[in-house]
């Protein structure tokens, strides 16, 4: 039941329609007792600052950032946490003593999806080089000691890009290579951080399936479906297959952590995420 006590927490985006985040909170709060409340707004970017001067002005506690203002929502706060500023999105936003705070955890959700899989000493290629592949990328390249991070896509300049800003931060060998040439890099870690094999492009892969060795992990970003043509691919060839569910908690659940301090129950969140997306079928975070 909501009282005159009871603390809101919010989505925003354009469109939000289709996410599952307010179920995965509102289970979230239940699970542990919290008295709050999760709702998602449709906000479209030319009131992205009047909807941040909203919330704060309404005392709400914090809220989730989605497409198409993870990186637009910066400028409208009063600080953004390291890692977040580093890779230059914010997804979750902490609001205390009117103060608003910006923090990226997709990367630390990847690395919760990929936990028990040794990243050290290995070479790992991430496809795309958007938000989530710059989160994940920057997450594995500051903790994981990989032998190498290859950045493929289809724009070269851009892979580029992100393949030199990771080798300055961090000192880890990083090159850019194409989809095409992907095949002759041999990495030992497949990372999906395009939309290719979400509705419309379910029928899509992001890269050749002679990319695919057997003993390979290979990590799909996509959640819906929950086993995408890539997946269904790597596990005809004997790869380690992970959807992008357990990302999709991960995240979530730092964001719990952050806004709570309490340890997130990862077990209803995931039941609560698996039970929303097949209901409704679920396009954002
Ligand atoms: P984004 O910032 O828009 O980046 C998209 C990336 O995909 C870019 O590198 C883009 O490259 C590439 N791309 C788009 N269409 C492509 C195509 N037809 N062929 C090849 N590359 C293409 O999006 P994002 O926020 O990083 O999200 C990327 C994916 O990750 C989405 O599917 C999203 O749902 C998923 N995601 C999942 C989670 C989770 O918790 N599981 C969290 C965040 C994101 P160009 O610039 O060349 O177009």
């Amino acid at each position: 039941m909501t009282t005159s006590r009871t603390r809101l927490f919010c989505l925003v985006g354009d469109p939000v329609d289709h996410s599952v985040s307010p179920e995965i909170f509102t289970r979230a709060f239940e699970a542990c007792g919290v008295d709050a409340a999760y709702l998602a707004f449709r906000v479209p970017s030319r009131c992205l600052g009047e909807a941040v001067a909203g919330i704060r002005a309404l005392g709400i506690s914090g809220f989730n950032v989605t497409i198409p203002h993870k990186i637009a929502v910066m400028r409208h706060l009063d600080a953004v946490e390291g890692a977040a500023k580093e890779i230059g999105a914010v997804n979750v936003v902490k609001v205390e003593g009117g103060r608003s705070v910006g923090y990226n955890t997709d990367g630390e959700g990847a690395l919760r999806a990929l936990s028990g899989r040794r990243l050290s000493g290995r070479r790992v290629a991430i496809l795309g080089y958007g938000g989530a592949a710059r989160a994940v990328a920057f997450s594995i390249a500051s903790s994981q000691r990989p032998e190498e991070i290859i950045i493929s896509g289809r724009d070269p300049a851009k892979a580029m890009g992100l393949a030199q800003r990771l080798g300055a931060l961090f000192g880890v060998k990083s090159t850019p290579s194409s989809l095409d040439g992907l095949g002759k890099a041999l990495p030992d870690v497949l990372i999906n951080a395009t939309p290719l094999g979400m509705a419309p492009w379910v029928e899509e892969m992001p890269v050749d399936r002679d990319v695919l060795r057997e003993g390979m992990v290979v990590f799909d970003l996509v959640y819906n479906p929950a086993e995408t043509k890539l997946l269904g691919e790597a596990k005809a060839k004997g790869c380690i297959a992970i959807g992008g569910l357990e990302m999709l908690v991960g995240q979530a659940a730092a964001a719990f952590e952050i806004w709570t301090g309490i340890d997130a129950p990862l077990g209803e969140m995931r039941r609560a995420a698996e039970e929303a997306l097949k209901v409704r079928g679920g396009s954002g975070a």
